[in-house]
């Protein structure tokens, strides 16, 4: 993605990357298959901003001994509290392992890594949509965006309605939401675009954010293409050394007529929603 502009930049600086050790405050389920994680870290973690990422130090537990570190979307960063929160889906090895800390537990994490979104301050309504874990690195930037004047849509996409998370989160910010379900169709791609096509007619949409699945992301590219509305969209990919050293992480993106390829790690995890390849 073409860096914006300094001047056009409303989120603030980050913070330099660190190996820095956390203790954690709570691990708590949030539902059968998520956990929020909220630790007590240095000032500089606390300065994340929305988009970034840390690289999680998962410790060994039940037998298993994760190898690499975990990257994991920064769920929220206070300065003011000293915290940094993480929302996972226990799915492997490595979350597996995170799930079993418990308050008190010191937990190492490089950090903040990446480049994170970026929001312009000519926008009056940004729509953020996302679905899963895609929740976790979208809810900052909705903080972000209320507290830059952007008022945000959001649109939840989940299986059911137990999957639903951070509704009340977006909404403390002041987000619009909008909750779409695989179990009774309004996930529907079809359905999804006509309420995008609405939000646009509305004035509504100067800018598309997405995170967590390949179908909306196509389907926001389709739309932003043909409506000529910019967006962003944070990507995952399978890291090592989150630092762009190795290039584990690399994947080809679009760039004018040409294909190239970048790191996810180090060039994204946000990137422009039209380089993006599926
Ligand atoms: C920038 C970034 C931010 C992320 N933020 C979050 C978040 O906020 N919440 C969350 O639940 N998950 C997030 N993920 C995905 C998270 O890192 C994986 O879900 C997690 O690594 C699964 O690890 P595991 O050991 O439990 O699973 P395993 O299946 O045991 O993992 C095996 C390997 O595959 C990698 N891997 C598995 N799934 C993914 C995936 N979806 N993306 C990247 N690597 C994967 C693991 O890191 C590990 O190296 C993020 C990924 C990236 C790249």
């Amino acid at each position: 993605m073409k860096p914006p502009p300094e001047s056009s930049v409303v989120v603030p600086d980050s913070a330099q990357p660190a190996d820095l050790l956390s203790r954690v405050i709570s691990n708590d389920w949030v539902n059968a298959r998520y956990k929020h994680l909220v630790v007590a870290a240095p000032p500089q973690a606390a300065q994340a901003r929305p988009g970034q990422f840390f690289h999680l130090l998962c410790p060994d537990a039940g037998g298993e001994h994760p190898f690499f570190r975990r990257p994991m979307s920064c769920y929220g960063a206070s300065p003011r509290q000293g915290t940094v929160e993480f929302l996972y889906k226990v799915a492997g090895t490595g979350t597996r392992s995170l799930a079993s800390l418990v308050p008190g537990a010191t937990l190492p994490m490089l950090g903040p890594l990446g480049h994170g979104f970026s929001l312009e301050p000519a926008w009056r309504t940004i729509v953020v949509v996302g679905r899963g874990v895609g929740l976790a690195t979208l809810a900052p930037l909705a903080e972000a965006a209320a507290a830059a004047g952007i008022a945000v849509q959001a649109v939840f996409s989940a299986r059911d309605r137990d999957s639903v998370m951070s509704v009340e989160r977006f909404e403390a910010s002041g987000a619009r939401v909008t909750v779409v379900l695989d179990s009774d169709g309004s996930s529907d791609p079809a359905k999804v675009e006509a309420l995008l096509r609405r939000l646009h007619v509305q004035g509504m949409a100067d800018a598309f954010f997405t995170c967590g699945s390949t179908r909306l992301l196509v389907l926001l590219q389709r739309l932003g293409r043909e409506l000529g509305v910019p967006g962003q969209v944070a990507l995952e990919q399978q890291m090592a050394c989150g630092l762009g050293m190795c290039f584990c992480c690399v994947r080809p993106f679009r760039e004018d007529d040409e294909v190239v390829n970048r790191r996810v790690c180090w060039d994204g995890p946000v990137f422009d929603i039209q380089e993006a390849m599926p």
